[in-house]
Formats: structure tokens, sequence, C-alpha cells
């Protein structure tokens, strides 16, 4: 197998130092290594950090092949620095047996860009009645440990419990769409005085924030692990923070686009910006930086949503909810966090990658970049610039909020497990398992 020397790269933002990579692990970190044989990487100027790692992907495989494939998810995910995705359990079939996540699984051991862990549906064909076989699918080769319905929300207190009782033996976590149905009956944007100007059902912050009450409560009552998915107004943010300071076992995820747009964008009516749950106040942005600055907010996970332009070139009511995030996460998350002084580059890496893998029970991910861990490293340009272009990209689908947007940062290089998914900027094209 290959090696590597990575040159002069600042390690997490801080020391400057080379990284020696052999059989995929990082054998020394220091200065003027020398290894024979070994390819030089010239990583002057670039951040290096452990392989990002997703908690919240939508591939879309099985059923929506022309939205995203595993593969083509994947790829994405290696662009934006990801060594690891979650694959959430929404496909169709939906993954609710040990049969459909092996698949999901396998596949992204094949496509070799990432590692694939698929998350497990809560509830059969996530219709909220009836637990799924979390059992059969902790056991299965895929050793899946997050369960979620995403896309929509367990809303039956009982079964929420049963959820949260059920995956203790196994120290799994129920992943929570927090959404209460009723209260968001045909709701298409933030419920606030813009809903009522434009015209649109809006979608109130209490359906989210009753949802999150209950559950932290729930876990509470069950002493069991709860992780809240997207997490979107400043209500929930208070919610969680209160549930910390109780000792509650919770943690929470915000996605890239809440950290950076508001609902105000729906002043377009184009659907690009249809999201679930929707894009927020600026009061609630605010909210959510803070909360990912101060740990109340545990991870940045991406939501990444694929669709195909059909199901988002159309009147906004009838349009998708969702958007693509791979690709752009690390940007938005350096424009938002880093160069606001909020979060250091250390804190990103515990954020993006340490955090969300302990989350989800990975091993062999999300590890620190030390000797003897395995290589999955990005590097990143953080002066680098670029004008975001909906085409350029290695998702099946276009629906990306940011396009036209100039953002920082850019991805130079990936290694998973020493291999590179991307070098040189640009995706390798055969990545050889
Ligand atoms: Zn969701």
């Amino acid at each position: 197998m290959s090696s590597y020397v990575i040159r002069q790269a600042k390690v997490l933002g801080e020391k400057v130092a080379d990284i020696a990579i052999e059989d995929g692990v990082i054998t020394a970190i220091g200065t003027d290594l020398t290894v024979n044989g070994a390819t030089e990487v010239d990583a002057k100027g670039l951040v290096a950090l452990p392989g990002l790692v997703d908690l919240h992907t939508h591939v879309r495989e099985p059923g929506r092949e022309d939205a995203e494939t595993v593969l083509t998810g994947s790829k994405a995910a290696a662009r934006g620095g990801f060594t690891c995705v979650h694959a959430m359990a929404n496909t169709d079939p939906v993954a609710d047996t040990a049969g459909v996540v092996e698949q999901v699984w396998r596949l992204g051991r094949e496509g070799g860009y990432c590692d694939v862990q698929p998350v497990g549906a809560v509830t059969i064909g996530l219709k909220g009645e009836q637990l799924a076989e979390l059992g059969a699918m902790a056991d299965s080769a895929a050793t899946v440990r997050v369960f979620s319905d995403d896309g929509k929300c367990v809303s039956d207190a009982v079964i929420m419990r049963r959820a949260l009782e059920y995956v203790k033996a196994f120290d799994g976590v129920i992943a929570q769409h927090s959404q209460e149905p009723r209260l968001t009956e045909g709701a298409q944007m933030n419920e606030g005085p813009l809903s009522g100007e434009l015209g649109l059902t809006g979608w109130p912050a209490v359906a989210e924030e009753a949802i999150v009450a209950r559950d932290v409560l729930l876990a509470e009552h069950v002493g069991s692990r709860l992780h809240v998915c997207h997490l979107s107004t400043r209500g929930s943010v208070e919610i969680v923070r209160w549930a910390k300071s109780r000792g509650i076992n919770v943690t929470a995820e915000v996605t890239p686009h809440h950290l950076l747009l508001t609902d105000d964008l729906v002043r377009s009516y184009d659907p690009i910006y249809k999201v679930n749950p929707p894009l927020r106040s600026d009061d609630d942005v605010q909210a959510v930086r803070e909360g990912l600055a101060d740990g109340t907010i545990d991870i940045v996970a991406t939501d990444h949503a694929p669709h195909p332009m059909e199901d988002k070139e159309c009147e906004w009511s009838a349009a998708a909810f969702g958007m693509l995030g791979l690709e752009t996460a690390l940007s938005v998350v350096q424009q938002t966090m880093v160069d606001t002084g909020l979060l250091t580059w250390a804190q990103v890496a515990d954020k993006m990658s340490a955090k969300p893998a302990e989350i989800g029970r990975v091993r062999n991910q999300g590890r620190p970049l030390e000797v003897g861990e395995p290589a999955n490293i990005v590097l990143v340009d953080p002066q680098a610039t670029r004008l975001i272009d909906a085409r350029n990209t290695a998702s099946l689908s276009r629906n990306n909020p940011y396009a036209g947007l100039t953002l920082p940062g850019e991805v130079v290089a990936t290694f998973l497990r020493g291999r590179p998914t991307v070098s040189d900027r640009t995706l390798v094209e055969a990545v050889t398992v």
C-alpha cells in the first residue's frame, strides 16, 4: 500500500507539522519526516483535520436512485471532507430490517469513498405504530446503533418510550425528528409575520419544541440516550441546555443551513429554500450558533437531502422538502463559526468528527490525529474562496441552496484509511478498495 508524507500542515489549525501515513495508519507526526518511497503532499497553509463524520445523510438508495445512490452520495461526502456518513432509513424499502441495512452498508464498502453506516428505522415502514427489528439490525453486519424515523416524528409517546427502552440493551440511540404532526399539518415555512405576509401555512417553533421537551423527559425517565436531529429554534436550544444541566443523556445536532440561512429567503418563493424543519428567524440563527459554540448543541450534521429538479422546480407548496449539504458543510461552518471567532478548528474537529462518531458509536472514525490512528484526514484550504455552482457536484441532484454564493474554504484532499478519495481538490476517479 502507498505511503504519504503530508508536509507542513497546520494540524487542527494550530501547530505546523508533517504527517506520515503508512499502510493506512498515521505512523509519525513531526518535522522533516522521511518515509522511503512515500508520495509527498504539499500542505503548506492547509489545515489538517480528522476525516469528518456525518450523522445525518440521505443517500436515497434503495428506491430513489434517480436522486442519489450510495456511491454518488459517498463521492459527494468525500468531496466535503467526510470519511463516514450515516445513511438515513427513509428509503424504499424502508431500512427497517437487517437485510436492508446490510445492503446499504455493503454498497458503501464496495464504493470505497467513505464508510456508510446505516441508520435503522425505529418503527416498521416509518409508520409510527410498531417497533422495527431493532435488535436484528443491531446484531447485523452493519452493527446499527442509531435508529431514526427521520422525515417523520415518532409522535406516539408510548412507542417512543419503548424504543428508548429497547436500544439500551446495545447502547443504541434514538435520533428524533422533532415535529408534532398536528401542529404542522400543511405547514410550509416558519410561522411568523412573514408566513402571514406570504400566505403560506406557518410551521410554529412550538411544534419542534414540544417534542424536544417531551423526549428529554422520556429519556430521563427511561435512562436512555436521545439525540435531537436538526434542532432549529431558540426554544429547542434552551430546552436541551436545561436537560443537560439536569444530567439527562441528550445530544443535539444543527445543520449548516440553519447556521446560515433565514426564512427571509422564502420571499423569493424559490422551493430551493424549502426544508424540514424550515429556515427560521435571524434570532433563531443567533441562538443555534451560540448553542453550538457553548456545547449545548453537540454536533453539525448535514441533513444532505437530494431531490431531482422536477421535485423542486414547481410551485412552493408542491415542492419537496430538503437541501444538499455534504459538499458545502465545512465551508458554511467556516463562515458562520470559525471566521466569526465562535469556534476554533480544533473545536470544529470535535463537532464534525469526534462527537458524531461517539454518538453513533462508530469505531475507527472520529479518531484524533495521532500516531497509531487510522489515516482518516482532510486537508482544507481556509484561504480559498469559491463561487458555488450547483452543477459542480458529485451528487446526482442539484438542489443546492448556496448556488451563486461565494463561500470560504475548500477541501484539498481527503484520505480514507490512507487512500486518497480527493486529491489536488479533485475527486479521485477510482478508489481501490
Ligand atoms: Zn429530519
